[in-house]
């Protein structure tokens, strides 16, 4: 395993595995790895010749109040289940000044998508997407991948990253991989650490009501209004969930919807506070044709 700190050497290294006509497959991360992100590694490995992981904890990305400090850092175990997989990764571990010259508040370069971030995440966690694809636009710079693998499970993340790479011409292939899951549903998460055995056991209405969403948008039906209301029974079953939204938007646009066209991909998502604990899950789901 070779483990890189500098932007620097990253561009270096990547430069010599182009000239060597060698094709780099990205996974960028904020460590605390799991089995989820290790399903993206495997993935980037049937794809490309050299994987790098880069394992970040972006602090553009964190809205005031967010878990910065305390999110979980792990490297050590990070690098020993990188190692795991039986894969030969190349580690980006860059520290804050590298990825931020001067520092967060120093910095005047953002990228912004402008409008998909109006709803979902979006709208409860302003200024986080220009982080995201500040972040990841500068880490497609620095690392050079030809492909780049990230999850579906922050499915409103994969959507504005592919609009990014569109519109600047990155010339970056996007692979979305399903979410990875406990057995009861639950999607695995570096914050799933901070829930108490009573929370993780309610958790799991999560991933339950995207499930009912997308039953019910497969069996026809057509008002997203109906779905929601599906969407908030099933996560009412726990009581110590709080909604910060559920919602059905066109999986595109991300725009909301009152009525599913026939054949329309949807998302249906959802965020719920566990104390001061955040979880997400969604499922694109794809409304049944015209008779
Ligand atoms: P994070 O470290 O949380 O920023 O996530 C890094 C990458 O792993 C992102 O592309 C996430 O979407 C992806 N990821 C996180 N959890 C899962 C999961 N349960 N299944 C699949 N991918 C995941």
């Amino acid at each position: 395993m070779k483990l890189i700190y500098t932007v620097r050497e990253m561009q270096a290294w990547a430069d010599e595995q182009r000239s060597a006509g060698r094709r780099i497959g990205l996974v960028p991360t904020m460590g605390a790895l799991h089995a989820g992100h290790l399903a993206l590694v495997r993935e980037a490995a049937r794809r490309a010749d050299e994987v790098v992981v880069s394992i970040f904890v972006n602090p553009t990305q964190f809205v005031q109040g967010e878990d910065f400090d305390r999110y979980p850092r792990t490297l050590e175990a990070d690098l020993r289940a990188l190692v795991e997989t039986g894969h030969s990764v190349t580690v980006f571990a860059p520290p804050d000044e590298e990825m931020y010259p001067g520092g967060q508040a120093a910095n005047r370069t953002w990228v912004t998508v402008e409008g998909l971030d109006a709803h979902l995440c979006g709208r409860h966690r302003p200024g986080h997407f220009r982080g995201v694809t500040t972040v990841v636009a500068r880490l497609f710079l620095v690392a050079k991948p030809h492909v780049a693998v990230f999850g579906l499970k922050d499915a409103q993340q994969f959507v504005i990253l592919r609009r990014m790479v569109r519109d600047l011409h990155f010339d970056v292939e996007m692979v979305g991989m399903p979410t990875v899951r406990e057995a009861d549903g639950l999607a695995l998460s570096s914050r799933n650490v901070y829930l108490n055995p009573r929370e993780r056991e309610q958790a799991v209405v999560l991933s339950q009501a995207v499930e009912a969403a997308r039953q019910r948008v497969e069996a026809g039906e057509q008002e997203a209004g109906v779905i929601v209301e599906t969407m908030r029974l099933t996560l009412a079953r726990a009581p110590e969930g709080r909604v910060q939204y559920a919602e059905v938007v066109d999986a595109e646009t991300l725009q909301p919807i009152d009525r599913i066209e026939p054949g329309q991909e949807v998302l249906a998502a959802v965020a719920v506070f566990f104390g001061s604990t955040r979880l997400i899950d969604n499922a694109f789901v794809q409304a049944p044709p015209a008779p």
